[in-house]
C-alpha cells in the first residue's frame, strides 16, 4: 500500500554492516524527509487511534525518534526503553540472547502506572528478541501493551513466530 511504498523508497541497504554478511537497513533517509516522516507517524497514530493508548514507549535508539513524534501527535508522554546502565534511577531489566552473547534493556521501575496502555514503537523488527524482551519488561513494570508498531519487518527472520502471542503492526514487510 501507499505507506509501505513510501517507506521502501526511503530505505538504504548497507552491505556488511555492522558485520560481514549482514545487510543493514538504514532508515535515516525516511527520518530525514519531513513529508514522508509525517505521513508515517500519522499512519501509526491512525492505526491505533489517537485515544487507543495512554503513553508511547520507544526502544533505544531509533525507536526514540519515532516514539517522540507519535507521542506528540497523539498528545501523550513518551517513555524510553534503554540499554543497560543508562537510566539514572531504580530500573527493571530484561536480558535476551543475541547471535553472540546477550544484551539487557531497562526501564525505570516507576515508568508506568498500573494498567497504563502502552504503545511500543521501533524502527526495525529483525529476530524479535528485542521486542519480546521489551514487551515483557513493560508488562512487568505494570504497563498493558496497547500495540506494537515497527516501520520495517524483516520477515525471513521469523520474529512473529517468537512473538506469537503478540499483535505486530508492521508498515512495511520485506
Ligand atoms: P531484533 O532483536 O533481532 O529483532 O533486532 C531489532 C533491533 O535491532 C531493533 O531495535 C532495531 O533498531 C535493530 N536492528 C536490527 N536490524 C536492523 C537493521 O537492519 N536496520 C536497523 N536496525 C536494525
Amino acid at each position: 500500500e501507499k505507506l509501505a511504498a513510501l517507506i521502501a523508497s526511503r530505505i538504504l541497504d548497507v552491505p556488511d554492516f555492522p558485520k560481514p554478511g549482514i545487510v543493514f537497513k538504514d532508515l535515516m533517509p525516511l527520518f530525514a524527509d519531513g513529508a514522508a516522516f509525517t505521513e508515517v507517524i500519522d499512519g501509526i497514530v491512525a492505526h491505533h487511534g489517537r485515544t487507543g493508548f495512554d503513553v508511547v514507549a520507544g526502544i533505544e535508539a531509533r525507536g526514540f525518534v519515532i516514539a517522540a513524534a507519535v507521542a506528540y501527535a497523539a498528545g501523550t508522554g513518551v517513555i524510553p526503553v534503554r540499554k543497560a546502565g543508562k537510566l539514572p534511577r531504580a530500573t527493571l531489566s530484561a536480558t535476551y540472547a543475541l547471535e553472540y552473547g546477550e544484551a539487557s534493556i531497562e526501564v525505570h521501575a516507576d515508568a508506568f502506572t498500573a494498567g497504563q496502555r502502552v504503545l511500543v514503537v521501533d524502527d526495525v523488527l529483525a529476530t524479535g528478541g528485542t521486542a519480546e524482551a521489551t514487551l515483557g519488561l513493560i508488562e512487568r513494570a505494570g504497563g498493558s501493551i496497547a500495540g506494537f508498531s515497527v516501520l520495517l519487518e524483516l520477515e525471513f527472520l521469523n520474529a512473529r513466530q517468537r512473538l506469537s502471542n503478540r499483535q505486530v503492526h508492521a508498515l512495511l514487510k520485506v
